[in-house]
């Protein structure tokens, strides 16, 4: 599998990728997590396959790893986004690196700009949709988290509500149930298995409760700035353009 960093894709690397399936003889699919699945490759393959991926930047690990965020554009593009869904899904990133917990396994995040969920926030393991806040008499940027979605061989489980976190704590609270996962978690449980003995969505978000604080502006203007953008939040709804 070829991780691609927030399903951003080049023009350069879809040729790149190309050439891989034309010469190695490979299917390639999309997945639902924005990356690309090499099928039918041999084992012998992968030798002569890695120094291809390096050399269009698609051979660091990452596909399906908790580094591996999935956003939908949000409002770099979309007219209904309430926030910058992909500029969290980069801090979250970063926030997982810097804590040494962007490789834990069995984990999945997905964030969408507004209740619509185009990016599939109610069957991630943690899910996030953007929500304006009000605090401080002033509109800011937040998250409502969601815990324990998941599609499974027989049943689809939706995520259950948790808490809702200004956008700025929203890295520290993926961050927080990352850690706690990776710790906690006995040898081949599931995070919804991990979730349900831990007190499910509820339980987790008393837990992350202190998260949910807005400082005055004063205190911190940050606050009030939503992921990407260098002025004061507003939220700016525009006519649909896709099928929502
Ligand atoms: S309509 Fe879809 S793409 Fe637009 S912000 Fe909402 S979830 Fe994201």
């Amino acid at each position: 599998m070829a991780w691609s960093r927030l399903g951003d894709v080049t023009a350069e690397q879809f040729r790149g990728v190309a050439a891989i399936s034309r010469e190695f003889g490979a299917e390639v699919r999309i997945t639902n997590r924005q990356n690309f699945i090499l099928r039918g490759l041999s084992e012998d393959q992968l030798i002569e396959l890695y120094p291809r991926l390096l050399a269009i930047g698609m051979a660091e690990p990452g596909a399906e790893l908790s580094r591996d965020v999935v956003a939908c554009p949000g409002a770099d593009t979309c007219n209904l986004a309430v926030t910058q869904s992909r500029g969290l899904a980069s801090a979250i990133g970063e926030a997982l690196e810097a804590a040494g917990l962007a490789e834990v396994e069995g984990v999945r995040t997905n964030i969408s700009g507004c209740t619509n969920s185009c990016g599939q926030h109610h069957i991630a393991d943690i899910g996030f949709f953007g929500a304006e806040r009000r605090a401080h008499g002033r509109s800011a940027p937040g998250y409502q988290m969601l815990l324990g979605g998941y599609v499974g061989q027989e049943q689809i489980e939706f995520a259950k509500t948790a808490l809702r976190v200004p956008a700025k704590a929203a890295p520290e609270a993926t961050v927080r149930v990352v850690r706690r996962f990776s710790e906690e978690r006995e040898l081949g449980e599931q995070f919804q298995q991990w979730l349900e003995r831990s007190g499910g969505a509820k339980g987790v978000a008393v837990w992350l409760k202190d998260l949910d604080v807005f400082p005055t502006p004063e205190e911190n203007e940050d606050f009030y700035v939503d992921f990407g953008e260098t002025g004061p939040y507003e939220k700016e709804l525009g006519e649909s353009e896709c099928a929502v």
